[in-house]
C-alpha cells in the first residue's frame, strides 16, 4: 500500500451500504483525508476505525494537498473520503487526484455508493447514455440559461438539487425542457423516506408544490433526453417546405435546402421534389 492514494466511497444515507473492502482500506491506511473531519469522525467511530484524519478541500490552501503528497513520498498510504458517496462527484478530490497522479503515485478507486447511479438505476429512464450536470446555478436567470442550453440533449440528464430550490428548479425546467418532458425525482435514497416521483415535469412540480415533505431531504432529478426521432418533421411538413422552395429555386437546390431546414434525408427530398414537379 506504500505511497498509494485510495479514493473510497462511503454511504449516502444507509450505513449498511459501507463496502467491506472500503472498511479494510480505511483501517489499513496511515492517514484519511476527509472533507469534514468531524462528520467523517462519526462514521469512522461507528466502524471502529482509529486511523488519523486530516482535512482536505479542493478550495483549501495548497498546504492540505502538500501534506498528503508528503505522506505519499514518505511511503505512507492515504485514503480520500467525502461526507457521503463517491469523492470527486460534486465533492472535493479532483485537484488532489490530479496532483497525486502527476506526482507519479498510484491512485486506487474503492467504489461504492453514488447518488447519480442509485437514482438512475431505479428510475426507469434510459440508462444506456446519460450526462451528469451536477448542481444548477442558484440564480433563476443563470439556471434557465443552463437548462435552455441542454434542451436538445438526447441523452438522459441527471442533476443534483437542494430541497430549498426544488420548486423553482422544477418550474424553470418545465419552461426550458417543456412541461411534458418525462422526469423522475429521487429523494432520500437508501434512507427511511426514500421516494421516487415519476411523470412529466408538470406532474412532478404539482406534487412537490402540494406536499411540503417533498421539499425536504436530498434530491436527484433525472430527465429523459430529447426524442430526436420525434423532432424530425413528418412528410407533410417536408412537402410544404419543399413546395414553397420549388416555386423559387431549381429542383436540386430546393431539395438540398429543404433537407437542411427539415432535418430530412437529401435523397428522399430529391425524390419527393421529383414527384411534386410531375
Ligand atoms: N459525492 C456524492 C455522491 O456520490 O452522490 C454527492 C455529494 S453532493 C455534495 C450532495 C448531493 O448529492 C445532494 O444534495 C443530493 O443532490 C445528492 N444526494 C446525496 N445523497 C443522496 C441521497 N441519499 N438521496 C438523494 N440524493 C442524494
Amino acid at each position: 500500500m506504500a505511497g498509494e492514494l485510495y479514493v473510497v466511497a462511503t454511504p449516502i444515507g444507509n450505513l449498511g451500504d459501507m463496502v467491506p473492502r472500503a472498511v479494510d482500506v480505511l483501517h489499513a491506511v496511515d492517514l484519511i483525508a476527509a472533507e469534514d473531519t468531524r462528520h467523517s469522525g462519526r462514521l469512522l467511530k461507528h466502524l471502529g476505525i482509529e486511523t488519523p484524519l486530516v482535512a482536505y478541500h479542493d478550495h483549501g490552501d495548497d498546504r492540505q494537498a502538500a501534506r498528503i503528497i508528503n505522506a505519499l513520498e514518505a511511503g505512507q498510504a492515504v485514503a480520500l473520503i467525502s461526507d457521503a458517496g463517491t469523492p470527486l462527484i460534486s465533492d472535493p478530490g479532483y485537484k488532489l487526484v490530479r496532483a497525486v497522479r502527476l506526482g507519479g503515485f498510484k491512485v486506487i478507486p474503492v467504489p461504492g455508493p453514488c447518488a447519480i447511479i442509485a437514482a438512475l438505476c431505479a428510475s426507469g429512464l434510459p440508462s444506456d447514455r446519460f450526462t451528469f450536470e451536477g448542481f444548477s446555478p442558484h440564480k433563476s436567470s443563470a439556471r434557465i440559461k443552463k437548462f435552455e442550453s441542454l434542451a436538445k440533449e438526447p441523452r438522459t440528464l441527471i442533476f443534483y438539487e437542494s430541497p430549498h430550490r426544488i420548486v423553482d428548479t422544477l418550474a424553470d425546467m418545465a419552461g426550458a425542457f417543456g412541461a411534458e418532458r418525462e422526469a423522475v425525482m429521487a429523494r432520500e435514497l437508501t434512507k427511511t423516506y426514500e421516494t421516487f416521483l415519476t411523470g412529466t415535469l408538470m406532474d412532478i412540480h404539482q406534487q412537490v408544490v402540494a406536499d411540503s415533505n417533498q421539499q425536504k431531504g436530498e434530491i436527484v432529478l433525472i430527465l429523459r433526453g430529447l426524442d430526436v426521432a420525434a423532432e424530425v418533421p413528418d412528410n407533410g411538413e417536408q412537402e410544404r417546405v419543399l413546395s414553397l422552395l420549388l416555386d423559387e429555386l431549381p429542383l436540386k437546390q430546393a431539395a438540398s435546402l429543404a433537407a437542411k431546414i427539415t432535418g430530412g434525408q437529401k435523397n428522399a427530398l430529391y425524390q419527393l421534389a421529383l414527384s411534386l414537379k410531375v
